[in-house]
């Protein structure tokens, strides 16, 4: 039977089921819908991604808290983390919801059909209809979305190693805490597992190839984040991996300059891969940029008619919140239509991200460099937690808040912020740029609470010579 006799042709199929499954709602139950999901649903964010860590990272915030009770006057001592109560209370809430959701796709939506396998495209059918081949069955489509995500990258050296190596995938399911902890990469993945592991127990190795962590900040962020990091862990910067090998005493990676670190377990956070390699894309005319992302407009439109991309498969940007804007416009311009001359737009003028580490990093705009070398002239005030009352509070020291601005007009340009409850704290700036709210309007155009964190923010706006 052809696949057009055996009925499978859809209005409509979705590839990935995270940022993807929230495309179908009430408006599309007149269309049929296929799709495919070939590992967990829910996808990244929900299972290996945002939510699991942070429900890690809350964990050892609160690790951190009791070991640092005595600077407040407090007797408490941290004894030790009971590691499989603390997946089990994460895995323990996240499995049902992505089991939920899975079943709420299959058992109550009837215009749906949910494939449990790998997808790829297969070109086009005589009457242009897209064939995508899924674990020997094949599905027509009128339209198509690309909702794919992205997977680690594993260096060649230790993914030709014999070696077990674990990645965001796995390792929050270990069965038990290791003692020694080698992380390879110096992202933002790899900051919050360093904290995450350190903060419960583990003793942590972070391995980077570059000089500083978390180098895409701005460099004071970056710079005062890698010093801090030195006094929690085994940072070793400046080192190539030239060979991994078990050792009778555990894993063993080597460097170019003859050094080495050993541990118990190996976890790899590098970097990821946009999945458009692995779907065929070739067959229907569609391409990927240089650092693998499926090409398409700010519609979110690829170059074949009909298919279209979001979220980490395509975006510059592999940040859920980002995804999940994509998603809201492709879902709105799947219903006015793929020629619609008001197609929505993705706005990605002001994309803020957080690093759940320790301390807490979030920045949103440009850098102080990425602003001088687009040739703004421009002021920067960083303001120190410790220099406002909160900051005295939480005896903080190292914490920080850096606003850059427009000399002249004051339009925020960018703001970096490193320390507790950076990721909220940001927060106002993210709404004064995206409404654009000058410097001054900001500061002193409402009330800041008194004495509460964001007065380091009022602070380093208040600071700027404008
Ligand atoms: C450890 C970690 C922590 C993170 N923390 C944060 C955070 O704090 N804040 C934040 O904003 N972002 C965070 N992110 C990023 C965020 O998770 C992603 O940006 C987001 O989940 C991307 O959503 P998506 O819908 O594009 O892709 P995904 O959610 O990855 O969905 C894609 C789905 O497609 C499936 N798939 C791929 N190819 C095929 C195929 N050929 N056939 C069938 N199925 C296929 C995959 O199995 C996957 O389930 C984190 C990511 C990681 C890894």
């Amino acid at each position: 039977m052809t696949a057009r006799e055996a009925g499978h042709v859809v209005d409509l199929a979705i590839i990935g089921s995270g940022s993807g499954n929230s495309i179908p709602d009430d408006r599309f139950d007149n269309l049929s819908i296929a799709i495919f999901e070939e590992g967990v649903y829910g996808g990244t964010c929900l299972n290996v991604g945002c939510i699991p860590t942070k429900m890690f990272v809350y964990a050892a915030d609160v690790a951190d808290t009791i070991r640092d009770a005595a600077r407040y006057g407090m007797t408490a001592s941290f004894d030790g983390a009971d590691w499989p109560s603390i997946v089990e209370r994460v895995f323990g809430r996240i499995d049902p919801i992505s089991a939920g959701g899975k079943e709420y796709r299959v058992e109550r939506c009837p215009n749906v059909t949910v494939y449990p396998s790998h997808v790829v495209f297969d070109g086009r059918d005589p009457d242009g209809l897209y064939r995508l081949v899924t674990d020997g069955v094949t599905v027509l489509a009128r339209q198509v979305v690309i909702a794919a995500g992205a997977r680690p990258v594993i260096p060649p050296v230790i993914a030709d190693s014999d070696v077990r190596h674990y990645t965001n995938n796995d390792i929050m399911r270990l069965p038990a805490l290791p003692e020694r902890l080698i992380i390879v990469g110096s992202g933002y993945i790899a900051a919050e597992f360093a904290h995450v592991f350190g903060s419960l127990g583990s003793r942590v190795s972070i391995i980077a190839r570059s000089g500083r962590l978390l180098r895409s900040q701005d460099e004071d962020i970056s710079e005062r984040f890698t010093e801090v990091a030195r006094q929690q862990w085994d940072v070793r910067l400046n080192s190539d991996i030239t060979g991994v090998a078990e050792t009778t005493d555990g894993i063993r990676v080597s460097f170019a300059d003859g050094g080495h670190c050993d541990g118990d377990v190996l976890l790899v956070a590098v970097g990821r891969q946009p999945n458009g390699d692995r779907l065929g894309l070739a067959s229907i005319g569609v391409g990927l940029h240089d650092d693998g992302r499926v090409v398409c407009d700010d519609a979110g439109r690829t170059t074949a008619p009909g298919v279209w991309a979001l979220g980490d498969v395509s975006s510059p940007y592999q940040l859920k919140h980002v995804a999940n804007h994509e998603q809201r416009v492709v879902q709105s311009n799947l219903l006015k239509g793929w020629d619609a001359t008001d197609l929505d737009s993705f706005d990605h003028r002001y994309v803020p991200g957080a690093v759940f580490t320790h301390p807490q990093v979030a920045s949103v705009g440009l850098s102080e460099k990425q602003a001088r070398d687009a040739g703004h002239d421009i002021t920067v005030k960083v303001q120190n937690y410790g220099d406002v009352a909160y900051g005295w509070a939480m005896e903080d020291t190292t914490g920080l808040c850096k606003v850059i601005a427009e000399r002249g007009t004051g339009r925020i340009l960018g703001c970096h912020i490193l320390g507790p409850q950076a990721s909220t704290v940001i927060q106002p700036v993210i709404q004064a740029m995206s409404f654009g709210l000058d410097a001054q309007a900001m500061a002193r155009g409402q009330y800041w609470i008194h004495p509460a964190m964001p007065e380091v923010l009022e602070n380093a706006l208040l600071g700027l010579d404008l």
